[in-house]
């Protein structure tokens, strides 16, 4: 079957094709109807079905996998590195889930995860899902205000944390930003357990609402927790966007269509074999505050019975061969990272991609950003490896556009995340009318609903948000990713950007994203951010902030001078005149958010003279001031 027929089949008939697929996972009681879409843009999935996450990951593997490797748990940060079997993983699932009834744990009930990568946070997302809890998990780097606002819109019962993490080489206090979190909260959670490192010495537990979880889990040694059966569309967790744009929302996932759509994908998307697992290892450079992190850390590899690589540490550190060692080492089959983390790569030396024996690695698969071409043909050429760019969004969890290696792998076309994934029935429409777009035409990326299974089914405690914010921009109900894209005359799509990141400069739109790209295309350049800032005769300008590759390029004023000069040539040549930068400064790094997006809004509003805003999920703080100094803010 070709990727085209697949794609057809899965829209013209999304009961067959979906009642099909739910068989690739495990049932309590079988769906009585596949697809009931009789309160748009609401849908239900697999209604009436009763399943559990964590059965399905954990449990159905214990037949027939007992002694295979579930989780490699490795962090060059501490140097431990620990293996569970399925069977140990079950084991660990139960202890955990014992411990988390004891403090009142129960299903429906919210659990708040603020953990760094270790091997815990996974058993106790997987112990939540076993309870029938809902666990909301904040990413580790997020700072104490914003960590406050989620416990306000969860109003967990439980929070769970590490006394601290480790970032290169440097312990980074969670236990302590808890406590502040908890005295800003409105809603604060009753109990608070704590999985101690031994990182944080002066770490104090507050009696009556912290507790130990070494000491819990000794006396729950040896409980059986019975997994509690929920109905498909019952909530297993919520996730908070990561918050580039705006306030974040509580992206609220289902259960049965959620395991679905992990198992299928897995097959089709991931070319992972067909269900059975054994000797599959995947390997995501992720974080389990992130999407890709539940995803494809947690449910995703555990559902189709592979090992998953659970790593606490920084790709170049103890050098730049890390990744690879771990993927000679455990005989990772499938990996999937990040353009940024490529980029960090990308600095150092490509020998680092030829010293291990990477022969195992079938798929390096990429998401989370635009992929430029130079990064993907850096990355594709030094491994030798298949490069599979893939878009989607948190509130998506699973690809939106991609390759389907599992399928039909169509060739890849660089820049291109590929072709609408099965279930996504994919539109690009211009932002105005809705209209559909020609071949080449730029406009929105749309879903016509049902959304498939495993996509939000609202935003958390809010539905007026899900259909105000997804489905209000068209009048015909459409979901609108709030992303540019183009599709080209081969149906190859390119994502041209976030629709908030246009410039309009004497009349014309750009995207920010296209005049990034056209300075990429310069041999010299490693990273850049454009942004539009206000003109009083254009109406706005691009300007650009640029890291270059060999910085002894730009070491004096007449080198930066002609770098400059060369770079503005390039987008001239690429892109006509009109998106020229009107000035381009070069910098040592950009301002990031923790999950590698580039913090646009604040360099914009610097260079601009405005406040940055709320920089609460910034990553390098030098970085935010050498752009300010950059200005001359
Ligand atoms: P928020 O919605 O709160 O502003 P966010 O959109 O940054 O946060 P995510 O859901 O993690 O949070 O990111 C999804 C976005 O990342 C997409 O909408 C798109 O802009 C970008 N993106 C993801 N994958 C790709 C890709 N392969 N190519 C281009 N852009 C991508
Ligand atoms: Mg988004």
């Amino acid at each position: 079957m070709t990727h085209a027929e697949f794609h057809r089949r899965s829209i013209d008939d999304p009961q067959g094709f979906w009642g099909e697929q739910a068989a690739l996972i495990d049932w309590q009681t079988p769906p009585a109807q596949i697809l009931d879409y009789s309160n748009p843009p609401f849908r239900k999935w697999f209604v009436g079905g009763t399943t559990n996450l964590c059965h399905n990951a954990v449990d159905r593997h214990l037949a027939a996998r007992a002694d295979q490797a579930a989780i490699q748990y490795l962090s060059s940060e501490t140097g431990e590195a620990r293996s569970y079997t399925y069977a140990e993983l079950h084991r660990e699932v139960n202890r955990c889930a014992a411990v988390l009834r004891h403090l009142g744990v129960k299903k429906g009930e919210r659990v708040v995860i603020y953990m760094p990568m270790v091997a815990e946070a996974v058993f106790c997302m997987l112990a939540c899902a076993r309870l029938g809890a809902v666990h909301s998990v904040v990413f580790g780097g997020f700072a104490a205000h914003n960590l406050a606002l989620r416990i306000d819109d969860a109003k967990p019962c439980l929070l769970i944390c590490a006394d601290a993490g480790m970032r290169g080489g440097k312990p980074v206090p969670y236990k302590h930003l808890v406590d502040a979190a908890i005295k800003e909260a409105k809603f604060p959670p009753p109990k608070v357990l704590i999985v101690d490192r031994g990182l944080d010495a002066d770490m104090r537990l507050v009696p009556g609402r912290d507790e130990d979880y070494w000491d819990l889990r000794d006396d729950f040694r040896d409980a059986e927790v019975p997994v509690t059966w929920l109905e498909a569309n019952e909530p297993s967790y919520i996730l908070y966007t990561s918050g580039t744009t705006g306030k974040p929302k509580g992206v609220q996932r289902d259960v049965g269509g959620y395991a679905v759509a992990l198992a299928a994908s897995m097959k089709y998307i991931y070319g992972a074999g067909d269900g059975k697992g054994a000797g599959e290892a995947m390997f995501t450079t992720s974080d389990i505050g992130w999407v890709v992190g539940h995803s494809y850390i947690v449910y995703g590899p555990l559902i189709h019975g592979m090992t998953t690589i659970v790593y606490e540490g920084l790709p170049i550190k103890p050098d730049a061969g890390i990744w690879w060692r771990i993927v000679q080492e455990h005989k990772v089959t499938t990996m999937f990272s990040s353009p940024t983390a490529i980029r960090v790569l990308k600095k150092q030396d490509p020998e680092w991609l030829k010293k291990y024996d990477i022969s195992s690695l079938r798929y390096l698969f990429i998401a989370g950003e635009p992929l430029d071409e130079p990064t993907s043909r850096w990355i594709s050429d030094g491994l030798g490896v298949p490069v599979i760019d893939h878009y989607w969004q948190t509130e998506t969890g699973w690809a939106m556009l991609t390759l389907l290696p599992g399928i039909e792998m169509k060739p890849v076309r660089f820049g291109s995340p590929g072709f609408p994934a099965y279930g996504f029935n994919i539109r690009v429409v211009n932002e105005l009318t809705g209209a559909d777009c020609g071949p080449n035409e730029k406009g929105v990326l749309a879903v016509v609903p049902p959304l498939p299974p495993g996509c939000l089914t609202t935003v958390w405690g809010d539905d007026d948000r899900f259909v105000n914010s997804y489905f209000g921009q068209f009048k015909d109900l459409l979901y609108s990713s709030s992303d540019w894209a183009l599709r080209d005359a081969d149906g190859y799509f390119f994502i041209l950007g976030r629709t908030d990141d246009v410039i309009n400069t004497a009349g014309h739109r750009l995207g920010t994203r296209e005049i990034e790209e056209a300075l990429q295309a310069h041999p010299g350049i490693a990273e850049v951010a454009v942004v539009g800032v206000a003109d009083e005769l254009k109406g706005q300008v691009p300007i650009g902030f640029c890291t270059v590759k060999d910085v002894s390029r730009i070491a004096d004023a007449a080198g930066r001078e002609q770098m400059a000069q060369e770079c503005i040539a390039k987008v001239a040549e690429l892109l006509g005149a009109v998106a020229k930068p009107h000035r381009l400064y070069f910098v040592n790094s950009l301002p990031k958010t923790r999950s590698g997006k580039l913090l646009r809004r604040s360099i914009q509003a610097l260079a601009e003279g405005r406040e940055t805003g709320d920089l609460s999920t910034l990553d390098d703080p030098n970085s935010l001031e050498e752009i300010r100094k950059a200005v001359g803010r």
